[in-house]
């Protein structure tokens, strides 16, 4: 093998895959090192029984970087957009799932408020904020009202990032919010003056799941990405880098002019001499919300909600034993056998990270509320489920001041990438966008 290479790339999940794609796309020699048997990182699809499961992300949300992308890699009639039923959301209120569509049902619930309307029509006069930093819930409050965020906010958060909105740095994470005020003073002016003209975002899947983007990623790399290579250290010389790596208990060593980490932080800074140990232990206590995926598979006649939807996700408030649950084959009706359904619950989360000790007592409780809030008549006929230890890196408070002393680090060495979820943004399309370099 080749002992020099201009670019290696370390971690075979999206961003390392995009990462080391365009690398090959500008001629550069490249190498990529995973250290599982398998690339795509956290994407994953399987199927069991007939059903084919997403254990980690289940849809994404496309941007212009993962549109040229999938044109680049000639996947575009592999594109599976939902069901167009699949665009309304719901949201758990008063242990129902509600549809957040205006109707006669949204306004006799009891879920909108007056006050709710009032902070939305008079936003705009509001003054900018100050402060340099602040939470999700702060800015939430202080620009709309409490209503606001509990009832709609939180939930949202808890979706992306399975986080805690009090804790959640918004600077770091609803970047475009935190943009729209700094730029427009308010969220509501901005709504109005944003580009008509802009990328539409929808949600989206390929036939055959999530993993025939990192698999087709992977088949256009060919041999330039290895399987089974475990990263063991990463070191600056004079010129380029060292890395070693081990493959079958076997110590290998390789050189390039650059290279691109995108391995989780704790892993990186305890690998790389570059990393000093102040900065490596900040690394290591960056937060992660665990998620427990947990799959339902039911005959279509035993369900009494009607799956007009996405599915729901669940306020804090609401005090429920699970984040939300998506209507899976509603979604793309072809992961479930017909005359069955398949539901996916998120179950943990920050605020629940008991969840990784007790496993099968948190999806029984899960299932059986989620039989009740869905008008479940029957026992699952189908039932899986996966654990994410450390899911979703959380961007609280004080995390772009960290950000800030990882750029520095990378400066410091020519041809140091550092990326991965945590730097570029959770969301499959923000690694998309992170990596094209
Ligand atoms: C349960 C769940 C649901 C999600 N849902 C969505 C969703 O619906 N939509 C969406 O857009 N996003 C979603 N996300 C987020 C998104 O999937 C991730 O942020 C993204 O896939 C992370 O990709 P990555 O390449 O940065 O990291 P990873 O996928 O974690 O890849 C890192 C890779 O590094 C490898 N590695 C680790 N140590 C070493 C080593 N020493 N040597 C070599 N290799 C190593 C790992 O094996 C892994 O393959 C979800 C995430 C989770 C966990």
């Amino acid at each position: 093998m080749k002992k020099i290479f201009d670019a290696i790339v370390l971690g075979g999940g999206i961003s390392g895959l995009v990462a080391a794609f365009n690398q090959q796309k500008k001629g550069k020699t490249v190498l990529l090192l995973e250290a599982s048997n398998r690339f795509g990182g956290v994407i994953q699809t399987v199927i069991k029984e007939g059903y084919r499961l997403e254990q980690g992300p289940n849809s994404i949300l496309t941007n212009v970087e993962l549109h040229e992308l999938i044109k680049e890699l000639g996947i575009e009639g592999k594109i599976r957009k939902n069901e167009a039923i699949a665009s309304t959301r719901y949201l758990l209120f008063k242990n129902m799932p509600l549809k957040m569509k205006p109707s006669w049902a949204l306004l006799s619930s009891g879920f909108l408020k007056l006050g709710m309307a009032w902070a939305f029509l008079t936003e705009r006069f509001r003054k900018k904020g100050a402060l340099e930093e602040e939470s999700i819930a702060n800015f939430i409050r202080r620009r709309l009202n409490a209503d606001i965020l509990n009832r709609m906010i939180n939930p949202l958060v808890t979706g992306v990032y399975a986080g805690d909105p009090e804790k959640l740095s918004l600077r770091s994470t609803f970047k475009k919010l935190y943009a729209m005020e700094q730029d427009y003073g308010s969220l509501v002016k901005a709504m109005f003056n944003r580009d008509k003209n802009s990328h539409k975002r929808e949600a989206m899947s390929f036939k055959g799941g999530l993993a025939t983007l990192t698999n087709t990623l992977a088949e256009k790399l060919g041999e330039h990405a290895l399987l089974n290579t475990h990263v063991t250290t990463v070191e600056s010389m004079e010129k380029g880098f060292k890395i070693r790596y081990n493959q079958g208990g076997i110590e290998k060593v390789v050189k390039s002019k650059e290279v691109i980490s995108t391995l989780p932080p704790t892993v990186f800074g305890s690998i790389c001499n570059m990393i000093d140990e102040p900065l490596q232990k900040e690394l290591e206590a960056i937060e992660y919300a665990p998620m427990l995926l947990v799959y339902l598979g039911y005959p279509k006649a035993s369900i009494g909600q009607a799956l007009n939807g996405f599915g729901y996700l669940i306020p804090q408030q609401e005090k429920q034993p699970y984040l939300g649950g998506i209507w899976t084959s509603t979604i793309f009706p072809e992961v479930a056998p017909e005359e069955m359904e398949l539901f996916t619950l998120f179950v943990g989360g920050v605020n629940n990270k008991a969840v990784v000790a007790n496993i099968e007592e948190s999806i029984e409780k899960a299932k059986m509320v989620f039989e009740r809030h869905m008008q479940i008549t029957s026992n699952p006929t189908f039932q899986s489920h996966y654990l994410h230890e450390r899911a979703i890196p959380q961007f609280n408070l004080g995390y772009y001041k960290l950000m800030e002393k990882v750029d520095l680090a990378e400066k410091k060495y020519k041809g140091l990438k550092i990326s991965g979820n945590w730097r570029s943004g959770v969301a499959i399309g923000d690694c998309v966008a992170g990596n094209v370099l």
